[in-house]
């Protein structure tokens, strides 16, 4: 290790900045935020670092640098572009037993400044020892992405409750059993969730089962939307809950890809409804969700696309909601966003498509809907549908009103390897459909703004026709 890190605590202490321009004016604003106090020596200022001098934020002397400018303070930047002007400041500052960072510029520097990845209080610095900026910047990147947003709140959190818990559980391994499984657990996730005030109340009343021996991990359920296959498509929430959930329920529209992307050691369990030779129903998943949580483990309830279109995540949200079991409901991309998306079919659009609506056309739900509107021209509407259904909802649209060149575009795989796109219209689709041999999962897309698929479909027929030479 050549570098030893450490955090300055600079709070009213006078730091020193050498230069006035843009690089300049990151690091006096990195240095205020640190509430230190700044002296800019730099014969002109940035607009931004003239605003910090008219507001009394920074002290400003208009000259060239002097090595007396380095007088009471602790820590010096040397932001110039001028390689003479920063060696002085780093020659000055070593005569003077000051650490000077010189920007780029890790050989004159006594001091390197790492990327960080800021939860405040909470701080990640990472540094490449000055051998790669840019590395450090991409493993900064992974870091935000990893990091929940409201992980310094659950320091805060934690801070606060502090000497509490060291009161009531005077014993250091049970205090620091008790640490860990609260930021294992459902306080944490709480937190993460912005639900602090309830993540407050859970740490009272834990505190005091562990303070009475009566503490058992409380399990809990996250109910997440897996979204349309494409696993960068997952938000970073149902990331950071797959990497630390025990177990994992997932559903056959979840991908293989996604499913990579959940914890290693977690037991995973397919909870499909239509697997071919078994059937799992509503009821036991229930009964699962009801026996993992209440064993305490935190269980993955992973759905495709969002759990609250067409997902049953209702149900399973009001089933553990009457067993008291915490529950936390990460939204996914919904299927029809995601074949939206990458299909190039705007779902709305100005003059063409003022709304969208999202139907289920499966089971016995087609009786419901209202089939007249549906049919209405000018608007968009997304058929989640088994395949199968097609003919039948073509006929009801038709019944119904709607033209016969009305144009129409099926998604088939949307994200997932192998996606397919096929435009054409209400009076064509069935048979294109046929011939392209459509599989699940897929999606209709009704209206005008699907006439964009049907302009490429002569390309997307030439590459079926030659998939099925090739056949
Ligand atoms: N909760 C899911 C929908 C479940 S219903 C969501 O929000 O997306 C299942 C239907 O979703 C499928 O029959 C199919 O119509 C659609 N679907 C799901 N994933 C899809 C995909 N990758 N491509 C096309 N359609 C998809």
């Amino acid at each position: 290790m050549d570098y030893l890190p450490v955090f300055l605590n600079l709070r009213n202490q006078l730091a020193l900045v050498v230069g006035g321009g843009a690089v300049a004016t990151r690091k006096v604003e990195m240095l205020l935020k640190a509430h230190a106090q700044v002296r800019v020596v730099a014969p002109r200022l940035h607009v931004e670092l003239s605003l910090f001098r008219d507001a009394g934020r920074i002290e400003h002397l208009a000259c060239e640098f002097e090595p007396r400018h380095l007088d009471g303070t602790l820590f010096a930047i040397a932001a110039t572009d001028r390689i003479e002007v920063n060696h002085a400041v780093a020659a000055a500052g070593a005569a003077r037993g000051i650490f000077v960072n010189v920007v780029d510029d890790t050989s004159a520097s006594s001091a390197v400044m790492p990327a960080i990845v800021d939860r405040s209080p909470l701080l990640v610095a990472i540094g490449t020892s000055g051998q790669s900026p840019t590395l450090a910047r991409r493993v900064r990147a992974q870091l935000e992405a990893l990091l929940p947003e409201r992980l310094g709140e659950l320091v805060r959190l934690a801070g606060a409750a502090r000497e509490r818990v060291q009161r009531a559980l005077p014993d250091i391994d049970q205090r620091r059993r008790f640490w860990d499984q609260l930021f294992a657990g459902s306080i944490a996730s709480k937190v993460y969730a912005g639900n602090t005030r309830e993540a407050e109340a859970l740490l009272e009343t834990e505190l005091r089962a562990a303070a009475a021996g009566t503490h058992r991990p409380s399990g809990e359920v996250y109910l997440i939307g897996a979204g349309p296959g494409d696993p960068d498509l997952l938000t970073l929430r149902a990331l950071q809950l797959l990497q630390q959930s025990d177990v994992v329920l997932y559903d056959r529209l979840v991908s293989p890809a996604v499913l990579e992307r959940v914890r290693r050691d977690a037991e995973r369990i397919f909870v499909g409804k239509e697997s071919g030779r078994h059937r799992v129903t509503q009821e036991r998943i229930h009964a699962l969700l009801l026996e993992y949580a209440g064993r305490g483990l935190r269980v993955a309830r992973l759905k495709g696309g969002d759990p609250f279109i067409f997902g049953r995540g209702g149900e399973e949200l009001d089933l553990l909601r009457r067993a008291g079991i915490p529950v936390i409901v990460v939204p996914g991309i919904t299927a029809a966003l995601g074949a939206a998306a990458s299909a190039g079919l705007p779902l709305t659009q100005r003059g063409v498509a003022p709304s969208v609506t999202f139907v289920t056309a499966t089971g016995e739900g087609a009786e419901g809907l209202d089939w007249r509107s549906l049919s209405a021209p000018l608007q968009t509407v997304v058929f989640y549908m088994g395949v199968a259904q097609l003919p039948r909802i073509v006929e009801l649209l038709r019944a119904h009103g709607a033209a016969a060149r009305h144009p129409v575009a099926i998604v088939e795989k949307a994200t997932l390897p192998g996606q397919r796109v096929i435009g054409g219209c209400l009076d064509d689709i069935c048979a294109q459909a046929q011939h392209a041999q459509v599989t699940a999962p897929a999606l209709l897309i009704v209206g005008e703004v699907a006439r964009r698929a049907e302009q490429s479909a002569d390309l997307v027929q030439a590459l079926v026709a030659r998939g099925a030479a090739n056949a």
